[in-house]
């Protein structure tokens, strides 16, 4: 039993999340993290993936032992500060691998038979004058992933039915019967499509430089829906601008909801908005799990899905 207005949710939820935690929960709002923490003894918050956690907000209010963040990725959250104070941290792997799968092969072939721009020249009626470009079959491709994880896994699952050759790289080799590559430039000089599903951390940041979109070649794909910071964008705009690669889909961008503006004019690119786990059903499954955590943690259990920090 989670006690009336003892955990704080920070950051605005669209209205079919903000239904499931009203249905389960009474709390108190504080839309703006950067806020004023409101009074109140707090002992959880309620997060989600798009709302960065400053960790003057924790310093503000001692009272908070727990964060559950609505999404798989916790870049958001300011880990130092929550390991060195010992609070907990949950967020909700898994029940999003179908919608986000589903967007990045929708992504994949929306890209290389270039559906959106497709759509437009039958709305434009430019199709009455002359035929739509020539593109490319994703048969016969050889696809990289980078971050054999849930989602990494998941999608090479989805992907084999399109009679594709896979590969990945990752910190760690896997039992799995796809060719591994020790480090992404090499991965990204063996294949035609590098698809990203690695967390944003340390390591990861930047990882996708104009080396490794050298490596990748003229004829060659990013598909990145794993995190802005993942790749280097100055790079990769040069890149598509002159046609180092030949396309990119970005559902994720450095700076959301404002992606650099090179992208926007670029007729090699598919962008969307972060839209990786929004479909009703996985949002009412993700913040459903992120209640679940803060339940488990009002019970003294547990956590379901903690964030091993
Ligand atoms: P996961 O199960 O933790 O998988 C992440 C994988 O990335 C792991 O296999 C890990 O390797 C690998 N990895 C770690 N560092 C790497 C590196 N430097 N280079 C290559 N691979 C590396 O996480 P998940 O559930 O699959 O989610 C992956 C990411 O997708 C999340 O962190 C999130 O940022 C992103 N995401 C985006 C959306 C969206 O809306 N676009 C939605 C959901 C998730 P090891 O197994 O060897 O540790």
């Amino acid at each position: 039993m989670i006690p009336v207005n003892s955990v704080l949710q920070v950051g605005q939820f669209p209205e079919i999340m903000q239904l499931e935690i009203d249905k389960r929960l009474s709390t108190i709002k504080l839309l703006d993290p950067h806020g004023k923490a409101p009074d109140g003894s707090f002992a959880a918050i309620l997060t989600r993936s798009n709302t960065q956690l400053p960790k003057e907000l924790f310093e503000a209010m001692p009272s908070v032992r727990m964060v559950a963040t609505c999404g798989v990725g916790y870049d958001n959250l300011p880990l130092d500060y929550l390991k060195d104070n010992g609070i907990k941290a949950s967020n909700t792997p898994g029940v999003l691998n179908d919608a986000v799968c589903e967007l990045a092969i929708g992504m994949l072939l929306g890209l290389l038979r270039r559906i959106p721009e497709a759509q437009d020249f039958v709305k434009s009626t430019a199709w009455s004058k002359s035929p739509f470009t020539i593109t490319s079959t994703l048969a016969g491709k050889r696809v990289g992933i980078a971050g054999m994880g849930r989602i990494g896994q998941d999608l090479a699952k989805r992907l084999e039915p399109f009679k594709v050759k896979l590969a990945y790289t990752g910190p760690s080799r896997k039992e799995l019967p796809y060719e591994y590559f020790s480090n992404i430039k090499s991965l990204a000089q063996a294949c035609d499509i590098l698809l990203l599903a690695c967390p944003a951390n340390a390591e990861t940041e930047k990882m996708i430089n104009a080396e490794v979109l050298d490596a990748l070649g003229p004829k060659g794909y990013l598909i990145n829906i794993a995190r802005g910071s993942v790749v280097d964008e100055e790079a990769l705009l040069v890149a598509l601008q002159q046609k180092n690669i030949a396309g990119a889909a970005l559902d994720v961008f450095e700076n959301e909801p404002n992606p650099n503006f090179g992208f926007l004019n670029l007729d090699n690119v598919l962008l969307t908005p972060h839209i990786g786990s929004a479909t009703s059903e996985t949002r009412q499954l993700m913040t459903n799990l992120a209640i679940d955590n803060l339940e488990a943690f009002y019970n003294q259990k547990p956590l379901l899905t903690e964030v091993k920090n």
